[in-house]
């Protein structure tokens, strides 16, 4: 077993783990493996370990392990902050996009997503710590803009996305996770399906899972550290 199967299986023995303490199936959580900053040979060791889903947040380099993985069935994840200028490469390339966070990038991503592609699946961004740095929608604007996101044509809606800030305390994170967490069952009463809550990192990905993650995005435990800014 190479080092990085070694990592991605314990990254799955640990998910599982915390799924089964929270008393949910294992299964029910979705791996997505944060790739940003390492090379196409460090994906092709991933995939070969049985891994399809990849996290990308750089429009460019997107576009670059596209090219250079075309021969495998990998599932692209777009989960950086989007520019309208780069729109039209992530519709055209991403199966789903974690970080629309205003209705002028989802419009967008619905018009230029190719006609002969599925929908893109979206997941509505949301700012949770309520930090100016981070991008992401305020909690109280998500449900306006979940309902005009849902009228797209080339999107399909599937959740909501979040990046609490680090914090060493459980009660925290599970504060924030909540905010996802409610937010999805307040749609649910109106009638609409979010079956995505996109929560949970290196870091921070059992207490996601405990607090109802349905896919954690996970880069350095599977990878190792970045060695550029990312
Ligand atoms: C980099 C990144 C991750 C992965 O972070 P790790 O701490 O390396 O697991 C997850 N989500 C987003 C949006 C990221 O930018």
């Amino acid at each position: 077993m190479t080092q990085l199967a070694q990592a991605l299986q314990q990254v799955r023995d640990k998910l599982a783990a915390a799924a089964l303490a929270a008393g949910r199936p294992p299964q029910d959580v979705q791996l997505l493996a944060v790739s940003k900053t390492f090379p196409a040979d460090a994906i092709r060791e991933v995939y070969a370990a049985g891994q399809r889903a990849f996290g990308e947040n750089y429009v460019q380099e997107l576009q670059t392990k596209c090219a250079e993985l075309a021969d495998l069935d990998i599932e692209w994840h777009f989960i950086g902050p989007l520019q309208s200028n780069k729109s039209r490469t992530v519709a055209e390339l991403a199966h789903w996009v974690h970080s629309v966070d205003r209705l002028k990038i989802a419009e967008r991503l619905s018009a230029q997503r190719p006609a002969a592609m599925p929908a893109l699946n979206v997941c509505v961004q949301v700012n949770v710590s309520g930090e100016d740095s981070k991008s992401g929608c305020a909690p109280q604007e998500a449900p306006a803009l979940l309902r005009a996101v849902a009228t797209l044509p080339g999107l399909r809606l599937r959740g909501l996305m979040c990046i609490p800030e680090p914090s060493p305390d459980p009660a925290v994170l599970a504060a924030r996770f909540g905010v996802l967490r409610q937010l999805q069952q307040q749609m649910a009463a109106e009638g609409m399906v979010l079956d995505t809550l996109s929560m949970g990192m290196s870091a921070d990905m059992a207490q996601a899972v405990a607090a109802g993650s349905s896919m954690v995005r996970v880069g350095t435990a599977i990878f190792g550290a970045r060695h550029y800014p990312a």
